[in-house]
């Protein structure tokens, strides 16, 4: 009897077997979508693999087979079935992550289309574009039905003059590009388009906000010598086909952009695939456009904003080998790449690689693995490497390349440090904004430069005081404080997204003596407002960004219709903004107080990226950072530019007090509605834990059980265990021995098992 072991999407580490009737054997193979009768359910699992084998009882037969060929390629599959062991992850969820999106997820209703037929490619969509007719007379002249286009034109007012100036500057392009600055612009559209004006027309959409705007195909740059030598590197090994691990060390505005494209143009040459892997693909645009622009549509974008239907057809178009070229965020590393060649993470030190919820992956982790196993080179590229790509590079697994001068030699722009224990307000007279700074912002508005000042806190106070009783206003169901948004006229807990009007009485003693605490970044905004009147102030930060907005607000910056911009992290991402002559760090000891072995680390990477956004044009940057600990030495050595101090002395920290990377780490988390009920359970797992001979003998530490730094999230308590080893061996005997204990817990209790954690609160 021919028997399939199934992956199904349920929460359970284990395959399920079903025996394969005679008619679906040629279909049934690894790696292909079967409908599997599951209880009283039908539910859709991928074939791990197909045996011969006599019938066990109870097995029941596979109710159909999905493709013609299996969705997941072979070596694909191998890769996701490793990755499900490492992490203590169930194969079924790990599975789902390769897949192409399932509009519906029951058997019953699928009509999913064959995956390697090309008549689901994208339907019919037009949207309609706006263009100024020209007024020499030369195209596309078609005068609209008032006759002569000067005549209507002298009567215009306000925002349909507006529109027509900006569509005459900028060329034609949707009416919806419109919208993110005039807001409803359809009535004033057709206005123009009635006085002959412009042309109002369909076209076909295309299928991708990415690629809104048709490619402009760039030649490439003549690289600089570190450049040079770093793409022979990186083509050597690629010629090779043996694989190899690179991490690209440059500096901010080094040009690491112009290596990844030389790379994937030399796998390109070899029909080979590449994959780049990019923290936030919304906050990334140009970086898109670079690609598109050396590689036309030989490119899949894959993002957030695309329809189910949208990433199929690019899910389908790589799976078929159509297009060998995919980027995208972290789940982008499981995009089914053909003979994949080459795997690029780009700024390999930003936490957004790790998943942080369901199967708890590293991309960048997992994406050296998916590369050593294809043969397929890696680069890992970044101003600040991680600790564990620095380690790597110094215990040899991974080849260092430097690029250590800008691309454009402009120099790193000069950082100082404002001592804010010992400097006073500036004529705002709010603290935050030292004389130094508030100085230094004058003398940027009048030489006509941008400003960028980074503060690490969304809404306008983020904490609330009880005057009567010092007791700060927190969430109902979080042990977290509420931020006040000004904006909204709301407190918010940013853990669990509660909301609601703004709190007059204090929860504890009652006293309507609630004061705003702190400053956020609304609350900077309105403070810069009111002191530079002159200037126009912006602000990037997740209240006011969704995807297009986000570049809607870089794109007003980019074209200087903005002097501040005014953020959250979200500024310190890669943009290249060549006006921003002045960065200035409001606190940058708000990264530094967070309870977790990486705050240091994550501090200096900060405030290296945020500074490095400073003098990347003509004009030499400069950089404040305001503290109350100017000695702290991720504050010092990020003002000297110095990442190799910095790694060199927190490697030995790490060292010292026996973290990773120097040591490997793993996170239990328990939570329960009831704290007693998550304590137990904890209990419950550390004792499994410490019944194993690794731990008696001292090759394992377990640290716990503990409460989490944010002792209650959801109205649910969390507790944890901590389990580090110098060898990932022994450290994962123990797991299975949690891992085996965590079936017999209480109802109601969450265990979850995190190797390599990265997110500690
Ligand atoms: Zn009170
Ligand atoms: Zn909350």
């Amino acid at each position: 009897m021919l028997l399939a072991d199934v992956a199904l999407p349920v929460p359970v580490r284990r395959a399920f077997t079903y025996s394969v009737p005679d008619a679906m054997v040629a279909r049934v193979v690894a790696g292909a979508r079967v409908v599997c009768p599951f209880q009283a359910r039908r539910l859709i699992g991928v074939v791990l693999s197909v045996r011969d084998g006599a019938l066990p009882k109870g097995v029941r037969a596979l109710a159909g087979a999905v493709d013609e060929e299996p969705a997941v390629p072979e070596d694909l599959l191998a890769f996701l079935r490793d990755l499900a062991t490492y992490y203590f992850a169930p194969v079924g969820e790990v599975m789902r992550l390769a897949l192409p999106p399932l509009e519906r997820t029951t058997a019953r209703e699928l009509v999913e289309p064959n995956l390697f037929d090309d008549a689901h490619g994208l339907g019919d969509r037009s949207v309609q574009w706006i263009e100024a007719t020209s007024t020499d007379g030369s195209s596309p002249a078609r005068p609209g039905p008032q006759g002569d286009p000067a005549s209507g034109e002298a009567a215009l007012r306000g925002q349909a003059a507006a529109i027509l100036a900006h569509v005459r500057a900028a060329g034609a392009q949707p009416v919806a590009k419109l919208e993110p600055r005039w807001g409803a612009v359809r009535a004033a559209a057709k206005r123009l388009a009635a006085l002959g004006l412009v042309v109002l027309e369909k076209r076909q959409a295309p299928s991708d906000p990415f690629f809104a705007e048709p490619a402009v195909r760039d030649a490439p740059h003549e690289p600089t010598p570190s450049q040079t030598s770093a793409i022979e590197a990186i083509e050597t090994a690629i010629g090779d086909g043996r694989g190899a691990t690179f991490l690209l060390h440059g500096v901010t505005g080094s040009g690491k952009t112009e290596v990844y494209l030389r790379a994937i143009a030399a796998v390109r040459a070899r029909d080979r695939g590449a994959i780049v892997l990019v923290p936030e693909i919304a906050l990334t645009p140009q970086l898109v456009a670079r690609f598109r622009a050396r590689f036309g549509d030989e490119v899949a974008v894959l993002h957030s904003a695309l329809t189910a239907r949208e990433r199929f057809a690019m899910w389908r178009k790589l799976r078929v080998g159509e297009v060998q070229v995919a980027i995208g965020a972290r789940s982008a590393l499981f995009a089914p790449v053909r003979a994949l060649g080459l795997l690029i993470v780009d700024e390999e030190h930003d936490a957004s690689f790790k998943q942080e919820e369901g199967v708890r992956y590293h991309a960048r982790d997992m994406a050296i693995w998916r590369a050593h196993r294809a043969s397929a080179v890696c680069v890992l590229g970044s101003a600040t490497p991680s600790l564990e790509s620095e380690h790597l590079a110094r215990t040899g697994r991974a080849i260092r390349l430097r690029l250590p001068e800008r691309a454009r030699a402009q120099p790193l722009p000069r950082v100082e440090v404002v001592d804010l224990k010992r400097t006073g307000a500036g004529p705002t007279g709010d603290p935050r904004i030292s004389m130094p700074l508030h100085r230094a912002i004058e003398d940027a508005l009048r030489a006509h430069e941008q400003v960028i000042l980074f503060l690490n806190r969304r809404g306008f106070a983020p904490s609330l005081r009880c005057e009567a009783c010092g007791e700060i206003a927190s969430c109902g169901a979080c042990s977290v404080a509420l931020t006040f948004h000004k904006r909204a006229a709301v407190v918010r807990c940013h853990y669990c997204d509660y909301e609601a009007p703004l709190l007059l009485r204090c929860a504890v003693c009652g006293a309507e003596a609630l004061m705003l605490e702190g400053i956020g970044t609304e609350k900077l905004e309105d403070t810069l407002t009111a002191a530079f009147p002159q200037a126009r102030v912006a602000r990037l930060d997740r209240d006011v960004a969704s995807g297009k907005k986000i570049e809607a607000v870089l794109a007003r910056v980019r074209a200087r219709e903005v002097d501040i911009l005014v953020g959250t992290q979200m500024v310190a991402k890669g943009h290249d903004l060549p006006s921003v002559t002045l960065v200035g760090v409001v606190n940058a000891d708000a990264a530094l107080s967070i309870p977790d072995f990486r705050a240091a680390e994550r501090a200096f990477q900060l405030l290296v990226q945020v500074a490095g956004r400073a003098g990347r044009g003509d004009v030499p940057g400069r950089v404040l950072i305001q503290t109350y600990n100017p000695r702290h030495p991720a504050i010092v050595l990020a003002a000297g530019h110095d990442v190799d101090s910095f790694l060199d002395r927190e490697l030995a920290d790490r060292r010292e007090l026996e973290y990773p990377p120097l040591t490997r780490a793993a996170l239990v988390r328990v939570d329960a509605v009831d704290e007693a009920v998550a304590r137990a359970a904890c209990t419950e797992l550390g004792d499994a834990a410490r019944a194993c001979e690794e731990v008696r003998r001292g090759g394992v530490v377990v640290q716990g059980p503990a409460p989490a730094p944010i002792a209650r999230v959801r109205a649910r308590w969390r507790f944890r265990l901590m389990l580090r080893a110098m060898e990932r061996t022994p450290l994962r005997s123990v797991l299975a021995a949690v891992e085996q204990a965590r079936g017999s817990l209480a109802r109601g209790v969450r265990a979850s098992i995190d190797v390599d954690p990265v997110q500690l609160l």
